[in-house]
């Protein structure tokens, strides 16, 4: 449960920490990690809308550039919560730097706060893409495919072996084209584009319910919710979203 608490009544609440993230218009933007708890007596207040990030970035209830310092405020304490503890030790740390580090007493061994990269990617060959949807999507959305990027590994062949495990879908070039903080709990979504090499589908059905190519003029009625059989793509605040936009509208 996260949400948006008035200041003073997040002092009054229990503070477990907090991490200064800069200012805002001149005013300090403080992130608070409150006690388990804290947050569920507001929850029968009238007065009071107590709202998770992910309904606050699908409903459009703030503007983009604080939408960003509340993705910031969630990565940065869903890494305190879990790192009271030294992975080096076991003696327990504390917060410094303004909350961006964790400092063992014990072992001097400093923690940093950690991202997890991931690839996402539009695969394209000629007028159609491929997209797949896992079993826990919405009914009838389609997106694209993604995977955690592996230790050595780089973007591209991240997004090529990401692709040929789950499709079976051999990937040539790859180019790199924007980027998202998705803090669930800490994904930094890199977003590419990859050429299809081949077009045979093998799906790994562990990873996805359903993966077949598109033709352009069906994912452009996908994306404004106009499919015959209410296929659709993803939400607008995601990435994919944009990656798909992009190739439909022939921008990239
Ligand atoms: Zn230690």
């Amino acid at each position: 449960l996260s949400g948006l608490v008035p200041v003073a009544d997040a002092r009054r609440a229990a503070v477990r920490e907090q991490a200064f993230l800069g200012t805002l218009a001149g005013r300090p933007v403080l992130g608070t990690l409150l006690a388990t708890g804290a947050l569920e007596r507001y929850k029968d207040d009238a007065g009071f809308h107590v709202v998770d990030l992910r309904s606050i970035a699908v409903q459009d209830l703030l503007p983009a550039h604080e939408l960003g310092i509340l993705a910031e405020a969630k990565a940065l304490l869903h890494w305190h919560a879990r790192h009271g503890f030294c992975a080096n030790c076991g003696a327990p740390t504390t917060m410094v730097c303004a909350g961006f580090r964790r400092d063992c007493a014990a072992c001097k061994a400093q923690h940093f706060p950690r991202t997890d990269p991931v690839a996402i990617m539009l695969i394209a060959r000629g007028e159609h893409c491929l997209l797949g949807r896992q079993s826990r999507f919405a009914p009838g959305m389609y997106s694209c495919l993604a995977g955690f990027i592996e230790p050595g590994e780089t973007i591209e062949d991240a997004v090529r072996r990401e692709t040929l495990e789950e499709s079976g879908v051999h990937v040539g070039e790859v180019r790199y084209l924007a980027s998202q903080p998705w803090p669930f709990p800490a994904s930094l979504m890199i977003g590419c584009r990859g050429e299809a090499l081949s077009e045979e589908i093998v799906l790994d059905r562990d990873e996805l319910e359903d993966g077949r190519w598109f033709h352009r003029d069906e994912v452009a009625l996908m994306l404004d919710g106009a499919h015959p059989d209410g296929l659709r793509g993803p939400v607008r605040m995601a990435i994919a979203h944009h990656l798909i936009r992009a190739w439909v509208e022939r921008g990239a």
